[in-house]
């Protein structure tokens, strides 16, 4: 028998456990253990509430979930209730899916200033990841300031700009809604150091801003390159071009009748954020393209309004003591998933924080392929009884899936109309449940 523990329930982790069930079948017992009471990491916590479909692959990782040589191990903190080390000397291998749940940081004079947000905190909240629950975002203000160019920007310009009949079918959590529904934002405004040729986002997300009830987009034309640059572009960035093109077509009379205007400014890179104790606007500086892409200042800098900034540049993985870490990449030093024999990573925690939920499948299975290089047949490591035993002693209860299932269905039963589930955002609640 071959003892695997995967830490992190997250997209990699149940792809991994999946691609050790394929290879090994009954020869496997894996352990997925999590810190939080609750599986599924970034597909709860991390895929907008809006995007249900996208959520539906949780199906398949319960799949994986239900079969009897796979358990998952929540309200287990790796580096506090075990270390590392414990879990190597447990486990045949042990695989890290920790993901990057940390904010990578805009390190610029204000960046500290109340309502700056970071993306991992503003999206936490209306998912409901008891970390960020009680966050409480400044949205009385008008003006809301996003920066960077990737989907997780249009994520949050999208939720900060629906009515309440664009949530509905969603699962954002009732008190974000509320909150929300009050906030007084006229304007969002999307900063890009680059251009509209180096955006990160993707046709479909970037279509969805083209239709919304209450809110228009704004492209400023003079910034788009001549029309046939774009035949350049690979298809899938062609495709998210036109709709900036389409946008900067939008007839301001259009745009006069909606609440709220989203603006893009690109090759605006921002300076500083200033306020009163808390942000009220930010200098960002106007910048161009240099040969091999990359923005450079020009020197020409201006303020817009911003009472609140949300910082979507990207997430970091925190290191974990006694793991090799590559801190310039924020990720675990490894060799295409291996840290060394017996100690793995897979995901965000390996490539960094890039690609969609899928990329995590090849992955999980690279992995798991080395793994079997890796081992041998039988090490007589004791696996699950082992971490059973250190987790009694410590006093340690960790949550089943079958405990899980009974926080599912509570939320379920809680959910508003049309709605699959009103989350339980403090882990407490969530532990009473199940009791
Ligand atoms: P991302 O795609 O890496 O985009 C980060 C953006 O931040 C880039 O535009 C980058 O600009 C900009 N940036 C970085 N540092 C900056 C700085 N100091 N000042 C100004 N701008 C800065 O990251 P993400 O949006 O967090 O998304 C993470 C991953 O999740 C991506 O792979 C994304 O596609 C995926 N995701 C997918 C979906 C979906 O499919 N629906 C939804 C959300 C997220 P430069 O290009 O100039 O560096």
């Amino acid at each position: 028998m071959r003892h695997i523990a995967i830490v992190g329930s997250g997209p990699a982790g149940y792809y991994t456990a999946e691609a050790a069930q394929k290879k090994f079948g009954d020869g496997v017992s894996v352990d997925i253990i999590d810190r939080l009471p609750v599986p599924f990491g970034l597909i709860r916590f991390g895929v907008a509430p809006d995007h249900q479909s996208i959520k539906g692959v949780a199906r398949r990782y319960e799949k994986v979930a239900l079969t009897d040589n796979v358990r998952f191990v929540g309200n287990v903190t790796v580096g506090e209730d075990i270390s590392v080390a414990e879990l190597q000397a447990a486990y045949d291998a042990v695989v890290l899916a920790t993901g990057a749940p940390n904010d990578r940081k805009l390190n610029i004079p204000g960046a500290e200033l109340e309502g700056v947000y970071g993306s991992a905190e503003f999206v936490g909240w209306y998912n409901g990841h008891p970390d960020h629950a009680d966050l409480g975002p400044a949205l009385a203000g008008g003006h809301v300031a996003i920066i960077g160019n990737g989907n997780v920007a249009l994520d949050v310009a999208r939720i900060l700009s629906k009515t309440q009949d664009e949530f509905v079918g969603s699962d954002i959590v009732a008190r974000a809604l509320e909150w929300l529904m009050a906030a007084k934002t006229e304007q969002v405004t999307i900063l890009g150091r680059r251009g509209p040729h180096q955006i990160a986002m993707t046709p479909k997300e970037l279509g969805e801003l083209g239709r919304l009830e209450k809110a228009a987009p704004y492209v400023d034309l003079s910034d788009l390159p001549e029309e046939g640059a774009d035949a350049l572009l690979e298809p899938g960035m062609r495709k998210s071009v036109t709709h900036l093109r389409e946008f900067a077509a939008i007839p301001e009379s259009y745009r006069a009748e909606k609440d709220i205007r989203i603006e893009f400014d690109f090759f605006a890179s921002p300076k500083a954020i200033e306020g009163d104790g808390k942000t009220e606007r930010i200098i960002v500086e106007r910048t161009e393209l240099d040969s091999e892409l990359r923005s450079v200042g020009t020197g020409e800098t201006y303020s817009i309004p911003a009472h609140m900034v949300v910082t979507c540049i990207g997430y970091q993985t925190p290191p974990i003591e006694g793991v090799p870490f590559e801190h310039g990449r924020g990720r675990f030093a490894n060799d295409e998933g291996r840290i060394l024999p017996g100690l793995y990573c897979v995901g965000w925690a390996r490539r960094g924080p890039t690609g969609t939920i899928g990329t995590n499948r090849p992955d999980g299975y690279g992995v798991v392929d080395l793994v079997a290089e890796d081992l041998a047949e039988d090490s007589g490591k004791k696996g699950r009884e082992a971490l059973d035993d250190l987790l009694a002693e410590r006093g340690v209860k960790p949550v089943t899936f079958a405990d899980w299932k009974k926080i599912e269905e509570a939320e379920a039963a809680r959910a508003r109309d049309g709605s699959p589930r009103e989350k339980f955002v403090k882990i407490e609640e969530m532990l009473e449940i199940m009791r």
